[in-house]
């Protein structure tokens, strides 16, 4: 995935940066959607400091290929988290210890096929999270 990644910034004509390498690597290999802020503190615990500006500027460009995704769960932060098409889930949030666990359903694709069915609305994208309290915090 992490190859994947770092071919396709190239692929589309864009130079292999040192901030661009690392916060892709960061995507590669955090499993829960990440701040602009979370990533440039992940950042910092390896001794590596990028400005925000810079952090951000490499997440649009990842955006605009594509190759990340943004999460909006209504409060006012935004997130991104690497596309994993083979592996599409969603995810289940803790309002109180902000655990983010990823759930992946079988059958969900029978549902998609009833909306688009019903009322013809072409399907492109989705996205559902669940928030709640995880096993440690009820
Ligand atoms: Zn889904
Ligand atoms: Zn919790």
């Amino acid at each position: 995935m992490e190859i994947q990644v770092l071919k396709k910034i190239k692929q589309q004509g864009n130079r292999l940066t040192k901030p661009r390498k690392l916060i892709s690597e960061i995507f590669t290999k955090v499993k829960y959607p990440l701040t602009a802020q979370e990533i440039q503190s992940l950042l910092k615990n390896e001794n590596i400091n990028i400005d925000l500006t810079s952090v951000y500027r490499t997440i649009n460009l990842l955006v605009s290929a594509g190759l990340i995704d943004k999460i909006d769960w209504g409060d006012g932060r935004k997130r991104y988290e690497i596309v994993r098409s083979e592996k599409h889930h969603h995810h289940l949030v803790c309002d109180n210890c902000g655990t983010v666990e990823n759930i992946v359903f079988k059958d969900e694709q029978w549902l998609i096929d009833r909306i688009k069915k019903k009322i013809k609305f072409q399907i492109k994208r989705h996205s559902l999270e669940f928030f709640g309290l995880c096993q440690k915090c009820h």
